[in-house]
C-alpha cells in the first residue's frame, strides 16, 4: 500500500486550530481585547456590528507593532510574550501561545493598522490567512484590528452561529468580564453605531455600578483577606440581591476570569441559611495566588483552572465570605418569601383532614387568572380533554383525580394508575400555550391599572431590544424610556408581582447554546418555568383537573420543555408484580 500520511498545509491546520480558539464572535473579541491589554493600553474602543457576525473591531492606544511584527503576528506560535519554556510558569500576560491572530485571520477578513516607536504607521489586510494588501497608514497611536465576516470561508461554522441575540449575549459576557477585571482601563463599546457603554477609568466598585446599574451599589459588601495561600478581594452581594440565575457570579484568579464549581460551592455554602431556595448569591471575587500553585497548562480559551491546594482554598474562601457577611450584620432572611405550603398552623398539621376536597388559600392561588369560568372556556376553545389517554369516566362518575404530597396528581385510566408531576405538567401546558400565542400572534393580555416601573441595566436593555417582538407577541406592552421600563400590559397567566422577576430572568438568562432554540422557544421555556405552579403547592379539584385535562391535550404530554419525564404510569402488571415480587 502506498503512503497515505500527509502533512496538512498550514492554511488547513490553521483553520483546524481556529476551531479551538475561535468558536464564535465573542471568542474573537476576547482575544483582541486581551492583546490590547497586554500591549498596556489605557483606552480600548470596541465596535461591533450584527452581534459580531459582520464586524468586530478593537482599537487601542497600546504600544503598537512595527511593520515587521505586524507580519509576524499572523504566524502560528508567533508571540512576543514568551521565549523560553520557563516563561510559561510565570506568565502574567493574557495570551502567550501566539495562536490567536493566526487562527482568527485564517477564518475571517482581517484589517490591522498599527504604529510603534515613532515609526510610520502601517496597514495590512489579510483574507483567510493570506496577505492581500498593505500600505502606509496615518494611524496616530496603538493598534486597530478589524475582523470582518467571521467564518466567511468556513460556511459550516458560519451557519452554526446562533441568533444575534445569543451571540450578543456572549459578547457582552466577555466584555463584562474584561471590563470588571480592568477598571483602570477606559472602555467604549459601540454596538450597531450606538455607544452602549462608556466606562471611564475608575475604581472597581464604580466599574461594577457602571455596568450593572445603580441598584447594585448598596448591595456590595467588600471582602479582603490575606493568607499565605491566597489573597482574596473584591465584593460579595447581599443575600437580598441574589438571583435565580448565576449571572452575577464572577471569579477572577490572578485577574483572569475563570469558572470553578468548587469556588462557587464554597461561596454559596457561606450564604447558608441566607438564601431562598433556588437563588444564587452574586459576587465579584478576586483571588491572587502564586502562579506556580495553579495548573497553567490550560487552553487559553478555557476558563477552567486547577489549584494544587484546593481544600485549603475552599476553607479560606468560605470563611472570608462568612466573615464579611457577618461584619455587615446580615441576619438570616427567614421569611424571604412566604411559602404557601408552610402557611399551616401546628394545629392544622396535627388534625386529620376531614374533607378530601382541599381548599387552598386564595391569596396563593397560582391559577388566579384561571377561574372556573375561564378554565371551562379554555377547555372549550381548543382542547379535547382527556380522550387521548382514554381516562376512565364510565358510569357517569366524576374523574378520580387527587393530589399527593402537594406535588403529584394521581389519576387513572382503564388499566393504569398515572402519577403526574404537577410542576412539570404545568410547565408543558404553559409552554405550548405561550408558543402558540407567539406563533399565532394571538395576544392574550391584561392591561394594568398601575403600570409597573422597572429600571434596567444597559445590557438588559440591549437584550430587550433584540426580543421586543417576542415580548409583544405574548402580551407584554412595554414602553422604554432611557433606562426605565414601563410595563403596561402583561400576559394572562403571569401574576403582577411576578413581572419583575419574569422580565429580569429572561434578560439575565444564560443561554444554553447546545440547545438550538429560537428566541421564541427560549422565551416560552423561561416563562413557563417561572410562572408554573411549583411543587409544594396545594391544588383544589378544579386545578387538579385542569392540569390533567390540559396536559393530555398537549402535543407532547410526556416531556417537560426541558425534556424531563412528566408522569409515570403503573399498569396492572406493575402493580401485581409489586405484590408478588
Ligand atoms: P499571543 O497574544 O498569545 O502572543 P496573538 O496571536 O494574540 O498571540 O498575538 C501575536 C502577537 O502580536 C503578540 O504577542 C503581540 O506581540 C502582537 N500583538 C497582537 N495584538 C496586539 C496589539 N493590540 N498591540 C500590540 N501588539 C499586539
Ligand atoms: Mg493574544
Amino acid at each position: 500500500m502506498s503512503d497515505i500520511i500527509k502533512i496538512l498545509p498550514s492554511d488547513v491546520s490553521n483553520k483546524i486550530a481556529a476551531g479551538e480558539v475561535v468558536q464564535r464572535p465573542s471568542s474573537v473579541l476576547k482575544e483582541l481585547i486581551e492583546n490590547s491589554i497586554d500591549a498596556k493600553s489605557t483606552r480600548i474602543q470596541i465596535i461591533i456590528k450584527d452581534a459580531g457576525k459582520n464586524l468586530i473591531q478593537v482599537i487601542d492606544n497600546g504600544k503598537g507593532m512595527s511593520k515587521n511584527d505586524m507580519h509576524l503576528s499572523f504566524i502560528k506560535h508567533a508571540t512576543s510574550k514568551i521565549s523560553k519554556i520557563e516563561d510559561i510558569f510565570s506568565i502574567s500576560s493574557m495570551g502567550f501561545r501566539g495562536e490567536a491572530l493566526a487562527a482568527i485571520s485564517s477564518v475571517s477578513m482581517l484589517e490591522m493598522e498599527s504604529i510603534n516607536d515613532n515609526q510610520n504607521g502601517h496597514f495590512i489586510e489579510i483574507n483567510g490567512g493570506e496577505l492581500l494588501r498593505e500600505k502606509d497608514s496615518n494611524i496616530q497611536e496603538g493598534t486597530s484590528v478589524k475582523i470582518k465576516n467571521i467564518f466567511y470561508n468556513v460556511p459550516a461554522r458560519r451557519n452554526f452561529l446562533k441568533s444575534d441575540f445569543v451571540e450578543l449575549r456572549h459578547i457582552l459576557d466577555v466584555f463584562h468580564r474584561l471590563a470588571i477585571s480592568h477598571p483602570e482601563i477606559e472602555f467604549s463599546f459601540i454596538n450597531n453605531e450606538e455607544e452602549i457603554f462608556y466606562l471611564k477609568e475608575e475604581s472597581l466598585n464604580k466599574r461594577i455600578i457602571s455596568i450593572f446599574g445603580e441598584k447594585i451599589r448598596e448591595n456590595l459588601i467588600p471582602i479582603h483577606e490575606s493568607t499565605q495561600i491566597a489573597n482574596i478581594s473584591g465584593f460579595v452581594l447581599k443575600p437580598e440581591f441574589s438571583k435565580k440565575s448565576r449571572s452575577n457570579q464572577f471569579i477572577f484568579v490572578n485577574n483572569r476570569f475563570i469558572k470553578s464549581q468548587f469556588i462557587n460551592h464554597s461561596i454559596s455554602a457561606s450564604y447558608d441559611g441566607l438564601l431562598k431556595d433556588g437563588y444564587y448569591p452574586g459576587y465579584f471575587l478576586f483571588i491572587e495566588i502564586d502562579p506556580t500553585k495553579i495548573d497553567v497548562n490550560v487552553h487559553p480559551n478555557k476558563t477552567e483552572i486547577k489549584f494544587d491546594d484546593d481544600q485549603n482554598l475552599y476553607s479560606i474562601i468560605n470563611s472570608s465570605v462568612k466573615h464579611c457577611l457577618g461584619i455587615y450584620q446580615v441576619s438570616p432572611v427567614l421569611d424571604f418569601d412566604k411559602d404557601p405550603s408552610m402557611d399551616i398552623s401546628y394545629d392544622q398539621v396535627k388534625s386529620q383532614p376531614t374533607s378530601p376536597n382541599i381548599e387552598i388559600n386564595s391569596d396563593f392561588n397560582p391559577f388566579k387568572v384561571f377561574n372556573d369560568e375561564e378554565v371551562n372556556k379554555i377547555s372549550d376553545d381548543h382542547l379535547t380533554p382527556i380522550n387521548k389517554l382514554n381516562l376512565d369516566n364510565d358510569s357517569n362518575q366524576a374523574l378520580k383525580i387527587f393530589q399527593i404530597l402537594n406535588k403529584f396528581i394521581v389519576s387513572t385510566n382503564k388499566s393504569s394508575l398515572i402519577i403526574i408531576n404537577q410542576n412539570l405538567a404545568h410547565q408543558r401546558i404553559l409552554y405550548e400555550s405561550f408558543l402558540k400565542s407567539i406563533f399565532e400572534n394571538s395576544v392574550n393580555s391584561q392591561k394594568l391599572v398601575f403600570p409597573i416601573e422597572l429600571s434596567l441595566t444597559k445590557k438588559q436593555l440591549l437584550l430587550y431590544n433584540k426580543i421586543i417582538d417576542e415580548f409583544k407577541s405574548i402580551g407584554f406592552e412595554i414602553i422604554v424610556n432611557n433606562e426605565l421600563m414601563l410595563v403596561e400590559s402583561i400576559p394572562f397567566g403571569i401574576e403582577k408581582n411576578n413581572v419583575e422577576e419574569v422580565i429580569e430572568n429572561i434578560l439575565n438568562e444564560n443561554f444554553n447554546t447546545s440547545n438550538d432554540f429560537s428566541a421564541s422557544d427560549f422565551f416560552a421555556k423561561r416563562l413557563s418555568k417561572i410562572t408554573s405552579i411549583k411543587s409544594g403547592q396545594k391544588l383544589n379539584s378544579v386545578e387538579q383537573e385542569y392540569i390533567v385535562n390540559h396536559l393530555f391535550s398537549c402535543k407532547e404530554p410526556n416531556l417537560s420543555p426541558d425534556n424531563k419525564q412528566i408522569f409515570i404510569t403503573l399498569n396492572k402488571n406493575d402493580i401485581e408484580n409489586k405484590f408478588n415480587g
